[in-house]
């Protein structure tokens, strides 16, 4: 398989009020091309801090990132990322959202793409509307179809789905994981939720307590026809992951 993303060695030190604060230490891991990749963890271990080095957007004390064999210094293309608020423009409408990412790169011809990616994906008959007149689900969708539009060969999601409730929730990972896979994205994605991680992804890691370090690599496999992040949750694996991960996890807290 061929390798995306690559961390070697990274490690980051924080300079606070206090003195140094060591956030990550000795980090290293593997993405394949089209994989999914969860990073758990307890709160305040790094994985923030993770997502922002790799994406080119927080310096790293030491180590380096490779995505497609090249380094990453500075923002990339190559890295779409998604956070917890959409950060859809309120004044926009939903098509002029979509293509904003474009806009700033001065790629306007990319515009049939977008639209081909607002049909797909049921959003073109809203492509008018303003982002308050859609439900959150849409919204994410959006915030999702103005990501891809840069072509991103890697999406970083920092507690993407954390701020919609709970049945939302469910809805919404299942809806952009479908989109992800169709469109062959690599994604790593960061929650605090053992559950999605489980569901949605190939593998999961596991960062300790501050300093974050890697505990643990733990591959996710459900062998069953068209996997979704709703119809693992019924698999008998499904409690049998949970319980390690949450054993894990609840040693650091
Ligand atoms: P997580 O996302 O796992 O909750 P973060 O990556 O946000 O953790 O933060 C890791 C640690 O680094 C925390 O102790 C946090 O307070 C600290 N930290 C994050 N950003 C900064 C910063 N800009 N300056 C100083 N310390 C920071
Ligand atoms: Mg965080």
């Amino acid at each position: 398989m061929e390798k995306i993303l690559e961390v070697k060695n990274i490690s980051k030190k924080y300079q606070n009020k206090e003195g140094e604060l060591l956030a990550l230490e000795n980090i290293n891991f593997r993405i394949q091309k089209g994989e999914f990749v969860s990073i758990i963890g307890p709160s305040g271990c790094g994985k923030s801090t993770l997502l922002s080095i790799i994406a080119g957007l927080e310096e790293k004390t030491t180590g380096e990132v490779y995505i497609e064999g090249e380094k990453v210094e500075g923002i990339t293309d190559k890295v779409g990322y998604m956070l917890q608020t959409d950060c859809l423009l309120e004044w926009r409408s939903i098509l002029s959202n979509t293509m904003f990412g474009l806009e700033i790169k001065g790629k306007k011809e990319d515009k049939i793409y977008v639209e081909n990616l607002l049909k797909k994906y049921n959003l073109y008959d809203f492509k008018d509307k303003y982002p308050s007149e859609l439900s959150g689900g849409m919204r994410q969708r959006a915030a999702l179809i103005r990501t891809l539009a840069i072509k991103p060969k890697i999406l970083l999601l920092d507690e993407a789905f954390s701020a919609l409730d709970y049945q939302t929730r469910i809805m919404v990972t299942n809806d952009i994981y479908q989109i992800l896979r169709k469109e062959g994205i690599t994604a790593l994605i960061v929650t605090h939720d053992i559950s999605e991680a489980i569901s949605m992804s190939d593998r999961v890691l596991v960062l300790s307590q501050r300093p974050g370090t890697i505990k643990d690599i733990h591959k996710i496999d459900f062998d069953i026809e068209n996997r979704t992040p709703i119809n693992v949750r019924e698999e008998p694996k499904f409690s049998k992951y949970f319980n390690t991960l949450w054993k894990e996890l609840k040693v650091d807290e």
